[in-house]
């Protein structure tokens, strides 16, 4: 939309070279993969090349960041570099990050190390495979020039495939202007994009708000099951489209504990893991406050109908992380108590410090009568038999057979997640030795999270105590 965006333009670089390229997501784009898996490629993922008809641009949004409101944020280190309509019919937006300065760019340079480059690529990657709405990673290039952060190091570009890059802080952005108007013909264009059956309902306007709260309130549920903490849930970072976006400072549990925090900035714990669900909530509250001028004309009504909409989101969260929890558990039926049972199977875990993913994977096992596995991961062998006996209980009020129970908890519970010593690991031999093997390997092995993959056992395993809670990341900004 005109007024929206700023034209610009992608830095020159020194010598682009492709790293890495997703021919998969690629053919899903109906992109010519071979084509584009060459020097040509480096060229237009550098932005060195813009592809005919393009015409890059910066978008303009505004956000809260740890809770205080920047008015003007934007793109200030990416470009959208167009849409493009998938092979199944879906609109979705290519753009580039860390391709140089931008009218949003602020004091920040606008580039991207290769690191943090790569940490996205992965960790976007891990995400989609297992089953978790997010941005895609197309391609990331090395732009042969030095990015300087606490040091120098190798400049690279993201080419990062969403289904629009419309946040809740776009809508701050026209919101906090009081330009009613241009917040009316953005929540136009969101809904033709994301909702276009809301174009009927009564109040198209409160439909989407809550449109976007089902969608966020689902997705935070499945980070919450999958042990992912994203680390910078800021408005800004907040996709309309229900999408996980902007991979900084993200990382996963270990063994769980409600508190954890891995982010260097984050020294209040303001995104900690067991807050994401408040944050969620907190984040639909801003995104229903912009589009109050749009809810009703009277305020007071307005802000009833924004209320009770909000009220909703809770309930709809719960619902998803039991549903979510259900499936973990190996339970098909709903039942009284579901939700104490998976609560109280958490409390054995942070009790016994058991890592979280591998618990549940094992669990798996103990559903066919094998508990070893579970067993060896908890201090605590008394507090999980009380849990076990609960747990078998009431598995007697399910259909179906041991086998197919355990089988169908394993496309529940990932065996792989991208661990933070083995990602640190991968990033490490990349960006220092120009070894990417083992960026390769976890790559691959994180595309299938739910098969047992006995020859990388290694990558399924965790992180030493040490090492976890040493364990910082950064926004690669
Ligand atoms: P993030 O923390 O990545 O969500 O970014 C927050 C804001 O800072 C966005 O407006 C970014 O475009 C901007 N930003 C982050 N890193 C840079 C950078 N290196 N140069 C310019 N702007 C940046
Ligand atoms: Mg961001």
């Amino acid at each position: 939309l005109p007024g929206f965006y700023l034209p610009v333009q992608a830095a020159s670089v020194a010598n682009p070279r492709l790293v890495k390229f997703n021919h998969g997501l690629a053919r899903e784009l109906g992109l010519d993969a071979d084509a584009l898996d060459t020097a040509q490629g480096a060229a237009i993922f550098s932005g060195q090349t813009v592809p005919d008809g393009a015409q890059p641009i910066a978008l303009a949004y505004a956000g809260h960041q740890f809770g205080g409101f920047s008015p003007q944020l934007g793109d200030g280190r990416a470009l959208l570099l167009g849409e493009i309509i998938d092979i199944c019919g879906q609109r979705r937006d290519i753009a580039l990050k860390g391709s140089g300065r931008t009218p949003f760019s602020r004091n920040g340079d606008g580039k991207a190390a290769l690191g943090p480059v790569l940490r996205e690529y992965l960790v976007s990657e891990a995400m989609h495979g297992l089953g978790i709405p997010t941005t895609r990673a197309l391609a990331a290039v090395t732009t042969g020039d030095l990015v300087y952060r606490e040091t120098a190091q190798p400049g690279a570009i993201l080419t990062r495939v969403a289904a629009s890059h419309i946040r809740i802080g776009t809508f701050q952005f026209f919101a906090a202007r009081g330009e009613t108007e241009k917040l009316r013909q953005l929540a136009d264009y969101a809904i033709a994009r994301h909702d276009p059956a809301l174009r009927l309902a009564e109040n198209p306007y409160l439909a989407f708000l809550a449109a976007v709260g089902a969608r966020q309130a689902a997705l935070v549920a499945q980070w919450m099951l999958a042990g992912f903490i994203h680390g910078v849930m800021n408005t800004d970072n907040t996709s309309i489209s229900g999408e996980t976006i902007d991979y900084g400072p993200c990382a996963f549990l270990e063994h769980f504990e409600p508190g954890q925090v891995f982010s260097s900035i984050d020294r209040n714990g303001r995104y900690a893991y067991a807050n994401q669900p408040l944050v969620l909530r907190w984040n639909l509250t801003r995104l229903a406050e912009a589009l109050l001028p749009l809810l009703h004309a009277e305020p007071n009504r307005a802000a009833e109908l924004a209320e009770a909409a909000l009220a909703r989101l809770d309930g709809l969260y719960e619902a998803a992380w039991l549903d979510g929890m259900r499936r973990k558990l190996g339970l098909v039926q709903a039942a009284p108590g579901d939700a104490e049972l998976a609560r109280d199977f958490l409390a054995v875990l942070e009790a016994g410090r058991g890592d979280y993913t591998l618990a549940f994977r094992h669990l798996a096992a103990a559903a066919e009568g094998i508990e070893a596995a579970l067993r060896g991961l908890l201090a605590d062998g008394a507090m999980l038999d009380l849990w076990l006996q609960r747990w078998r209980s009431r598995l007697e009020q399910e259909a179906g057979s041991a086998p197919d129970r355990a089988k169908a908890m394993r496309r529940a519970n990932p065996a792989f997640i991208a661990r933070n010593h083995r990602v640190e690991e991968a990033l490490t031999a990349a960006t220092g030795d120009g070894d990417f093997a083992p960026f390769e390997t976890l790559l691959q092995v994180l595309a299938r999270p739910f098969d047992d993959q006995p020859e990388h056992g290694a990558l399924a395993a965790p992180a030493t105590p040490a090492q976890t809670a040493r364990y910082q990341t950064f926004c690669g900004t």
